[in-house]
Parts: structure tokens; C-alpha cells; sequence
């Protein structure tokens, strides 16, 4: 299924194209027909599966700028507001509807004039309570939506809700999603919803058992710099590497290419012929990299796929499957390596009990482990940098006062440092160990404080920041190794044996 297959209007058609997305996630699949038709539902659905455009698209597919506020959406915390606002902006901007986020906090006045303007709020249940119940605001929205209820009630927020929506009795179609089901949360969607519909999105198994699984912890700005390691330290024939979007898709093709490695993209915005043309060059080992996205290599037979990188965690335990199941075919070995943020790793949890697989933890292999490589290194890169009138002028004025000799080797030892700095990488196990820990007590402070309704803003690690997404900023201590489009580097590093040292950094 394609999104084009909803027919949604043409501005925001546009908007999802751009927005890199190609396919619709499960429950995006489900939900947003059932949304269009107008019923009341409840999802079963967590961070990640892409369940904030399951009900912003059709949200926005129904509403125009004139409407007013046509729309509520209730989100436990403040981030969780933040990020459902930026999906929203995502979608909306070219059609000239306003999101207005309101939370506990800030100006009631800024946020009373964002509201004026606004076609859609997304609130926490306290400060939006507080309006309604003052008549600071005078709404009347179609659609309510309850994201994250179960975190809600959690956070002892029902009552809230409850009074919430006595305000806003005239809704037309309310809205639920809640990772998990328990019973308080079952019996507020008998009281609040008409007739709902309950989606959930099944689980997926892997049947492939001579596929070895890694994954790697790497904060969000160091996936480009891990893959590349990744890449050099497997070496391997042929390899998929799977992105989240067709732009994420464009753009590390390109990073990977500049990198010296043989190349292509497939996504689906690509035309039959194009993508037949990557793929028939891919076979034939023309290129020895496919960047993809899901969609695009759904169900690709490619003889020899020795490994599978998956770039980003992927929306769907049933996606991961269909991932890993590239490699490992005609009953070959296979490989799959999986870079995971710490904001994901509740995610990775659960793939791991939906699939019922062992997903070994690893460290990135250090780049540069001996001061001899790192020697080497040095020499090559400054053979391989050209001189230049600028740099004779940097130079000059460096010289004035010290001698050339000493200024040389200030610079050696600085340039030296930055190699060495530029070897650690990524969370070891026992870092790994305590976030999860982490994320565990941060999960019972949460259910301690429900009694006390506790309005803190602290979240579980189920939600992603919205600096997490989609920016990849590379560390300012990377080095380019200076090879060229379609060389490939020499491996630069030996295999570590899983127990490679990382520097200890801090996370948050
Ligand atoms: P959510 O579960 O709503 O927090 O979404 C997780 C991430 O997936 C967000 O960055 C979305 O923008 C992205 N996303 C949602 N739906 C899709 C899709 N169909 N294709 C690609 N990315 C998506």
C-alpha cells in the first residue's frame, strides 16, 4: 500500500513526499481509513510505529484554516507535545493550518493568542484543564485525541481527562492510543468512545536462524561515523543498509560514496526503470553498497547479500524481519548489524520479544587502536593534503614569531590528538546496562508518583527527543580518510573480539 492510496488532498500529499515517507507504517495502515470514515478507535500502538501521523494525517486531511480549532490532542508530558506539534508542523505548513502547544510553565497570554490562531492543540492535560475550566478559551473541536493514555493514567492524569472531555462534549469523533492496555484504560474507552474499532498490529517472528544479530548503542550524531565503522570492520561483499526515508535513504548514499564506498540508492519515489537498472548493477556487483529504504527492498532476492545494516531501528518488529531476511538467503550465513540511540532502546526491547530473537550487544570497533596506525594515518593524510596559497599564509603568520620547526610540530601532536580522540565511539555493555537501569527506575518513579498525580517532566525512554530525529551532524573530530568515489578504503582497523574499550562519555 502507498500513501497515494488514501487520496489525501494534494498540499498535504505533497508534504508526505517530502517528508521521505513512502509507505504507511501498520498502523498507519490501519487507522487511517477507519479515521477518514469518521469512527472512534482505539490503538494499540507505541513511540516509534509511527502512530502521531496515523491521526495527524487524517486529522489534517479534514480540517481547513478557517475551521477554527478543529482538533485536541492530549499527550501526558511536554516533549511528548513538542514532538507531536513538530509532526504536525511537518504535515501542516503549506496548508496554513497552526498547531499551538499548551503546557504548564509559560505564558498563559502567549498561549491564549497561539490558540486564536490555531486549527489544532496539542496539550497536557493540566494547563488545558486549567483554560477550559477558566474560560480562557472558547473551542469547539470535531476530534479529540488521548495520545499515550496509558502513560496518563500513569502519571494520574484520569481525572483530568475525565473532566477534560466533560468541556468538550460536543466532539465528534474521539481518538485513543495507549502503548499498553490496562483495565482503567479499557474501561475509560467504554465510557468515552461510541462504537470504537481496536487496532493492534501483530507480531512477526524470524524463521531464519543462521543470520548472527548485533546491535551497537551510538548516540544520535554518531550513526554516520558508526556505519562507516561498521562497514570497514565486517567488509563485506554485498551489503543492504536500511534507512527510515527516501531522503535519509538520498542523502547516506551520498555520505557512503564520498566515503569511497560503490554506492546506489533504492527507494520508491525512484522510476520501475531506475530502480531496475540499481538493482540489475547491485547483482552483478557493480555497486557493493544498496542504501534502502523498506519498502523498495521488500521481499529483494539478491544472491550473496552477506550483510544487512540497519542504519535505524525500523518502525515495526514485522519490518525488522523482513530486513534481516535479505541477508542469509539460499541457506548462506548472514550478518545484520543495527545501530540503536539510547532513546530507542525500550524500542529494541520490545523487536527483540516480538521476534523472539538474540540480538547480541557490541561495541563499535575502534578506529586506530595502535599509535603505529595512527602514524600511518598522519603520514597519509598529510601527503594527501594539497598546498595551497591560504595554507602558506596560515602558515606565515604562524612562523612570525615561533620557527617553522616547532610550529610543525605543534601541529603534528594536535593532529595527532584528534586521530586519537576520534577512536571512541558508542556506549560499552556496562553503559548500555545503566540506561537501561535507568530508564527501569525512571519508569517506577513514574508509577510511585501516579497516586500523587506527579507533573514532572520527566519521560521514559520509549519517547524519542525531537533533536533525536532525522539530524545526523557529524563529530566535529572526524577525520576523512581522502579516498576516492569508488575505492574501496582499506579495512583501518582490526576486529576486536566484542571487547573493544570505548571512552566512557556522558549521556544526557
Ligand atoms: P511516532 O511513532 O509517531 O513517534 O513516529 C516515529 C518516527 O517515524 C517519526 O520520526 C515519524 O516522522 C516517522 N514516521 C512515521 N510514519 C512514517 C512512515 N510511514 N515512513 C517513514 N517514517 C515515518
Amino acid at each position: 500500500m502507498k500513501f497515494k492510496d488514501f487520496k489525501f488532498k494534494s498540499r498535504l500529499a505533497y508534504a508526505i513526499n517530502r517528508a521521505g515517507f513512502e509507505e504507511p507504517s501498520p498502523i498507519q495502515e490501519k487507522s487511517i481509513p477507519l479515521i477518514l470514515e469518521g469512527k472512534d478507535m482505539v490503538g494499540q500502538a507505541h513511540t516509534g510505529t509511527g502512530k502521531t501521523a496515523a491521526f495527524a494525517l487524517p486529522i489534517l486531511q479534514k480540517t481547513t484554516k478557517s475551521m477554527g480549532v478543529n482538533a485536541v490532542v492530549i499527550v501526558p508530558t511536554r516533549e511528548l507535545a513538542t514532538q507531536v506539534a513538530d509532526e504536525f508542523y511537518k504535515f501542516s505548513r503549506n496548508l496554513g493550518i497552526r498547531t499551538a502547544t499548551v503546557y504548564g510553565g509559560t505564558s498563559y497570554k502567549r498561549q491564549i493568542n497561539h490558540i486564536e490562531n490555531a486549527g489544532v492543540i496539542v496539550a497536557t492535560p493540566g494547563r488545558f484543564l486549567d483554560l477550559l475550566s477558566r474560560n480562557k478559551i472558547d473551542i469547539d473541536p470535531y476530534y479529540v485525541v488521548l495520545d499515550e493514555a496509558d502513560e496518563m493514567l500513569n502519571m494520574g492524569f484520569l481525572e483530568d481527562i475525565r473532566r477534560i472531555l466533560d468541556h468538550l462534549k460536543d466532539r465528534k469523533q474521539t481518538l485513543m492510543f495507549s502503548a499498553t492496555m490496562p483495565d482503567e484504560i479499557k474501561e475509560l474507552a467504554d465510557t468515552i468512545l461510541k462504537n470504537p474499532e481496536f487496532i493492534r498490529t501483530e507480531k512477526a517472528e524470524i524463521t531464519n536462524n543462521n543470520i548472527k544479530q548485533y546491535y551497537y548503542v551510538v548516540d544520535e550524531h554518531e550513526r554516520d561515523d558508526a556505519i562507516v565503522r561498521l562497514i570497514e570492520y565486517a567488509d563485506p561483499d554485498k551489503a543492504i543498509v536500511f534507512c527510515r526515508t527516501k531522503r535519509e535513504t538520498g542523502r547516506l548514499a551520498e555520505y557512503l560514496a564520498g566515503q569511497g564506498y560503490k554506492t546506489a540508492a533504492l527507494h520508491g519515489d525512484m522510476e520501475q526503470w531506475d530502480r531496475q537498472k540499481t538493482m540489475k548493477s547491485f547483482r552483478r556487483n557493480e555497486y557493493e553498497i544498496l542504501v534502502a529504504t523498506d519498502v523498495a527492498a521488500r521481499g529483494l532476492d539478491v544472491r550473496g547479500v552477506s550483510h544487512v545494516f540497519n542504519y535505524q531501528i525500523p518502525m515495526e518488529s514485522e519490518s525488522y524481519v523482513h530486513r534481516i531476511g535479505r541477508t542469509g538467503r539460499a541457506k548462506r550465513d548472514g550478518v545484520a548489524m543495527m545501530l540503536v540511540s539510547p532513546q530507542e532502546l525500550r524500542e529494541l526491547e520490545r523487536i527483540k520479544a516480538d521476534v523472539g530473537s538474540e540480538l547480541e550487544l557490541q561495541s563499535i570497533p575502534q578506529k586506530n587502536s595502535s599509535p603505529e596506525e595512527r602514524l600511518k594515518e598522519l603520514f597519509q593524510m598529510v601527503a594527501s593534503q594539497r598546498a595551497n596559497k591560504a595554507g602558506e599564509v596560515i602558515v606565515d603568520a604562524m612562523t612570525e614569531k615561533t620557527d617553522v620547526k616547532t610550529v610543525a610540530v605543534k601541529l603534528a601532536l594536535l593532529l595527532e590528538k584528534t586521530l586519537r580522540q576520534d577512536g571512541g565511539i558508542g556506549k560499552s555493555a556496562d553503559e548500555v546496562k545503566k540506561l537501561l537501569e535507568k530508564g527501569d527506575s525512571d519508569d517506577n518513579k513514574k508509577s510511585s508518583r501516579s497516586s500523587n498525580r506527579g507533573r514532572s517532566n520527566s519521560r521514559n525512554n520509549r519517547s524519542r527527543s525531537s533533536s533525536s530525529r532525522g539530524r545526523h551532524a557529524r563529530s566535529s573530530q572526524r577525520i576523512r580518510r581522502g579516498t576516492g568515489r569508488g575505492q574501496v578504503p582499506e579495512p583501518q582497523f582490526k576486529k576486536t573480539s566484542g571487547g573493544s574499550r570505548i571512552i566512557a562519555r556522558k549521556l544526557y
